[in-house]
């Protein structure tokens, strides 16, 4: 097994720190810490949510729900590769079979267990303490962090490159720490806010423009259309181009949104149809009224226009 010395951490844990460092967002607060307390905060943390992360591995546990967004493009080739899944299908095929647990689930625990018994196994070295026995593959992780933790202030202070030590603890520690809190959903810098912005209506391409960004410490709702442009008198904080609306003005927003959605279906202009009823369908013929107004608002219903398709020879 070639893994990076405590006294010469390589970069192996480092490089990928920027990436997740938004995952950290949350935990602002703890980043101004020492390493050595970071990674002892961290990897007590961890020893409770890999408690959790396990009970997901059961498929009938409902597993916590991140928000994704899938743009025209992205949803269009997920439905053809569902498509295709679907036509090449047969009674043997993979994906049949339900497993028994989650497979995303086991590679997390198992990710984590193999960091955490690496960690601990380098840190009882550093402290001069015999290490713990290997863990089989789908072993506790816990015994691993709980060791790893209690090894870091001795394995710190008995080395004179100490800080270097500290700080591949607390990476390390942070690594397991932000797989376990993305396996868990609790990451909330990039959430998508299921609500669509009544200043710009989602942009050019429409849907949900809305993310949850961890901004100066506090979580902020940030449209990210690129063309949104509210009134002054709406948005107070603006963050790369983009309008902001901090955390305590949420309240506020959620009441101006359902406000101006009251407002847009009451101003809409009622359909003219009393008036044009006698010029428009057959002389004589009774339209329901519901059908033309749901007519001229352009909802037009798809079984009424006929599909091009048809009529062609099959
Ligand atoms: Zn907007």
């Amino acid at each position: 097994m070639t893994t990076p010395r405590p006294s010469n951490p390589s970069g192996g844990t480092g490089s990928d720190q920027t990436a997740r460092s938004v995952a950290r967002g949350a935990r602002e607060d703890r980043r101004h810490l020492p390493a050595v307390d970071r990674a002892v905060a961290d990897l007590a943390e961890a020893a409770d949510l890999v408690t959790f992360v396990a009970l997901l591995r059961d498929p009938t546990v409902r597993r916590p729900w991140r928000e994704t967004h899938l743009d025209a493009f992205a949803r269009a080739v997920a439905d053809d590769e569902a498509r295709a899944e679907l036509a090449d299908r047969t009674d043997e095929a993979p994906g049949e079979h339900k497993d028994a647990a989650r497979p995303d689930v086991l590679d997390v625990l198992s990710g984590v267990l193999w960091r955490a018994e690496d960690l601990a196994w380098h840190l009882a070295h550093a402290a001069r303490t015999d290490p713990l026995p290997p863990a089989p593959a789908d072993g506790d992780p816990r015994p691993y962090l709980r060791r790893a933790a209690e090894c870091v202030p001795a394995a710190v202070l008995g080395w004179s490159n100490g800080a270097e030590i500290a700080h591949y603890a607390a990476d390390t520690a942070a690594v397991i720490l932000a797989d376990l809190a993305a396996a868990l959903a609790l990451n909330v810098d990039g959430h998508t806010v299921k609500a669509v912005c009544p200043w710009c209506r989602g942009g050019l391409a429409g849907g949900y423009s809305w993310r949850v960004r961890v901004l100066v410490d506090e979580p902020a709702i940030v449209c990210e259309s690129g063309v949104c442009q509210p009134p002054s008198r709406d948005v107070t904080t603006w963050w790369k181009g983009c309008p902001v609306w901090r955390f305590p003005d949420w309240p506020w927003l959620a009441r101006r949104i359902a406000h101006l959605d009251e407002r847009r279906t009451t101003t809409a202009a009622a359909p003219p149809y009393k008036r044009d009823r006698s010029t428009t369908g057959r002389a004589g013929t009774p339209t329901p009224d519901q059908a033309a107004a749901e007519l001229l608002a352009g909802r037009l219903d798809q079984d009424v226009t006929p599909d091009p398709t048809e009529g062609t020879a099959a």
